[in-house]
């Protein structure tokens, strides 16, 4: 299959779905809009009472949106995340909000055996270059940013809310459970001004909050990863999270190998694990996390981890194209 060495293609099928399977039903209004934010397009449907309630509850979602971007936004100078970054060795007073998303992210380092790891940030700059050159990274680059990456080298003390790195040029990164974690925070603020029905999807980070209006499963459909123009099955799930992360959004090849955005943080090197992994979870950012560390790990561990956490399952597409389940996948495909 021959792709551009540039290629940004968004989940556009997984809001086609809630579109398709939200219909409108008679007591329900629906608001509903696509909006560039956090580097990819996040589509929200909430229905409401009528239709200023929904309108209301949309744009709250949005503007909690924009709160989590000027937080943790890797490409904001300004974000919380972009100061932490600047302060290299010196502690950092961050707010709790950050503190809590690097605690949780040291967790999902913990319980994927470093598969999961923020501190990945100087890989990302090399992979970033490569990408927009089309060409393969520099061995010693990375191997001189790899040795800057290791969640055990930052060190949080929880009393006084501060963050230290342990060598300098660390750079944290977040773009793996960020996105997550705001359609969570979004999905809180529309349940906050009172809308109980609605479908998050930013850029293939979808969550479901409540049901659709008439109490039945919202459908989501996945993508196949090797043809944006079909897809491999649905799903029905009802306040939920659905996440996938994938090789076939950001990457590019070079000398017939293929180098995707997510890092193999053990080797410094693209992760080669799977093609696609879709998790499901309560919580977006618990779904967000996951899928990318199965994007590391592949099929065989991926399971395992998935089959050792509760309230999880997930579906992963192999190199060879095969698709593994969790125990309980199936029972969230819709017919
Ligand atoms: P997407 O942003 O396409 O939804 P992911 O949720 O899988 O995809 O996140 C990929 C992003 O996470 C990368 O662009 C990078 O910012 C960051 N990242 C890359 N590798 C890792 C890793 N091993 N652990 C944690 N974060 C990572
Ligand atoms: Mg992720």
């Amino acid at each position: 299959m021959r792709k551009s060495p540039f290629q940004f293609v968004f989940i556009i099928a997984i809001v086609v779905a809630a579109l398709v399977s939200g219909g409108c039903s008679r007591e329900a209004s629906r608001a509903q809009d696509a909006r560039m934010k956090m580097g990819t397009i996040v589509g929200i449907t909430v229905y409401g009472k009528d239709e200023a309630r929904a309108k209301a509850a949309l744009e709250a979602a949005y503007v909690e949106i924009d709160r989590v971007e000027k937080l943790m936004s890797r490409y904001s100078e300004n974000s919380e995340v972009s100061k932490l970054n600047k302060t290299g060795l010196t502690p950092f007073k961050a707010s709790d909000e950050l503190f809590m998303m690097l605690e949780k992210s040291i967790e999902y380092s913990e319980i994927t055996g470093g598969a999961f790891d923020i501190t990945v940030g100087p890989l990302m700059k090399i992979f970033r270059t490569s990408l927009e050159k089309g060409k393969a990274p520099d061995e010693s680059a990375v191997a001189n940013a790899a040795s800057r990456v290791g969640f055990r080298k930052i060190s949080l003390d929880s009393a006084a809310k501060t963050v230290a790195f342990e060598s300098d040029g660390m750079e944290i990164d977040l773009g793996a459970i960020a996105k997550g974690y705001a359609a969570d925070r979004a999905g809180a603020a529309l349940k906050a001004v009172g809308a109980q029905s609605a479908i998050i999807d930013a850029g293939g980070d979808v969550l479901c909050v409540g049901s659709k209006p008439a109490g039945k499963p919202w459908t989501v459909a996945l993508r196949n990863p090797r043809d944006p123009e079909d897809f491999l099955l649905k799903l029905a799930v009802k306040d939920s999270a659905v996440t996938t992360s994938g090789d076939y959004e950001q990457y590019f090849e070079s000398n017939g190998k293929r180098f995707i955005h997510i890092m193999d943080p053990r080797t410094g090197k693209s992760a080669t694990g799977c093609i696609s992994a879709t998790v499901i979870a309560r919580t977006a950012m618990q779904a967000d996390a996951l899928s990318t560390s199965i994007c590391v790990l592949g099929p065989s561990d991926g399971i395992k981890l998935i089959e050792s956490i509760d309230g999880v399952e997930a579906l992963i597409v192999s190199q060879d194209r095969k698709l593994f389940r969790s125990s309980g996948f199936s029972k969230f495909e819709a017919d």
